[in-house]
């Protein structure tokens, strides 16, 4: 029967947790023993006694990963990586281009990361899609960050002292989180704009309530994703959206491009023509912004105009947000439990594609060439 382990996570700010109690007991379903360290779920608001006869409580780290065979986290960090014994399976978030020495240390302990960024975007695997879960948490969370700092309603009023008439938001970039946020936005009454660079977002973007700005620039990348701009496709963006931006009273930004810095779509002489009060909500932040000005993790105030760039947005949004994690980490150990027996499937490219390390050896690109790179 494999032992799964639940430690606390140590990363500041983090109130994510990787296991609610509902997914534990579909996991001893499955044949798993599981065991939790004491206040796993607290951040999450999930208590010790709702997880009941499902889980043992460790007292401490020790009594924790003994004979530990899966290891589940939101973000791994090194602290905790020490602690877990050589050849265990560790799956959860692992940004490894930001912590090489995370990395090395898996190679040491032959430990097998399966690194929840990495699960391949293909359909088969959109239940295991944490990208996708939290991003659309933040896209959610975007517009009413928003809506609380505009100065206007979002909604049409009719009021005795007069009509309001609606605010104007525009989602810049309409993967999940700008798919999602577009649509909070419309929940709210606001009137939005989107755009993006891949033309099958119109259609989407319009299913939604949105109106679609269009023009001649297309970027469809591999895989679904977005390809980087030339400069002059950059610049025909920008005459096209500052108009847009300047009306708007909420500006909602995601655009990414993998593997790079994020786009910068606004620059200060766009936000200059912005109306004082006016807010931009840069979700981008984690890749640098899509506005020039952006300062990620801060509040800035330009010309009246604010700046906002959140960090880890999901997981302000804890309960939900653990709750869509832990499935998505359900369904993947669903490829690798089966009736109470672990075993990897090296042929399946979910598990393949989402692999860090294992045995000692980098598995993944370009994490190898980076760190290699930099030897
Ligand atoms: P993302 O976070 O990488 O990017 C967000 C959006 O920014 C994308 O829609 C991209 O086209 C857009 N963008 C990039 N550069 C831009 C620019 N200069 N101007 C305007 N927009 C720009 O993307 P994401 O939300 O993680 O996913 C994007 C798409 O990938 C999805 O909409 C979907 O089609 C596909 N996807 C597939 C699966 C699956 O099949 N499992 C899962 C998730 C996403």
């Amino acid at each position: 029967m494999p032992v799964i382990v639940v430690p606390k996570g140590q990363v500041a700010g983090e109130h994510r947790v990787a296991l609610v109690p509902d997914v534990a007991r579909r996991l001893k379903a499955l044949g798993a023993e599981i065991r939790i360290e004491k206040d796993m779920g607290g951040s999450a608001f999930f208590h010790d006694e709702d997880y009941g006869d499902d889980v043992s409580l460790a007292q401490d780290s020790a009594a924790l990963y003994d004979k530990a065979d899966i290891i589940l986290s939101v973000q791994a960090t090194l602290e905790d990586v020490e602690k877990m014994p050589d050849g265990c399976i560790l799956i959860g978030f692992m940004a490894a281009h930001k912590q090489p020495e995370l990395v090395k240390k898996l190679q040491q302990k032959k430990i097998t990361a399966l690194a929840m960024e990495l699960v391949p975007r293909i359909s088969r695997a959109q239940a295991i899609d944490a990208l996708s879960s939290q991003a659309s948490i933040a896209g959610y969370k975007a517009v009413l960050m928003g809506a609380d700092m505009a100065p206007v309603f979002f909604p049409m009023l009719t009021t005795a002292a007069g009509t309001i008439r609606p605010a104007s938001v525009l989602v810049i970039g309409a993967g999940v989180a700008g798919l999602q946020a577009i649509a909070t936005a419309r929940r709210l009454g606001a009137v939005v704009e989107a755009y993006d660079v891949r033309a099958a977002t119109k259609e989407q973007c319009e299913s939604l309530g949105a109106k679609f700005i269009d023009m001649d620039v297309k970027a469809e990348g591999e895989g679904g994703y977005a390809r980087e701009l030339t400069e002059a496709e950059k610049q025909q963006q920008r005459d096209v959206l500052a108009d847009h931006i300047a009306k708007a009273h909420v500006v909602i930004t995601t655009a990414a491009i993998p593997g790079r810095a994020s786009p910068k779509i606004i620059l200060q002489n766009m936000v200059a023509r912005m109306r004082p009060g006016s807010v931009i909500v840069d979700l981008a932040a984690e890749g640098g912004g899509n506005c020039e000005l952006t300062q990620p993790g801060e509040t800035i105030e330009h010309g009246g105009v604010k700046i906002h760039a959140p960090l880890d947005v999901a997981s302000q949004m804890p309960l939900h947000a653990s709750e869509m994690y832990s499935k998505n980490l359900f369904n993947l150990l669903t490829l690798m439990i089966a009736e109470g027996n672990l075993k990897l499937d090296w042929e399946d490219e979910v598990i393949t594609g989402s692999a860090l390390t294992h045995d000692g050896e980098i598995k993944h690109a370009a994490t190898r060439e980076l760190l290699e790179g930099a030897a």
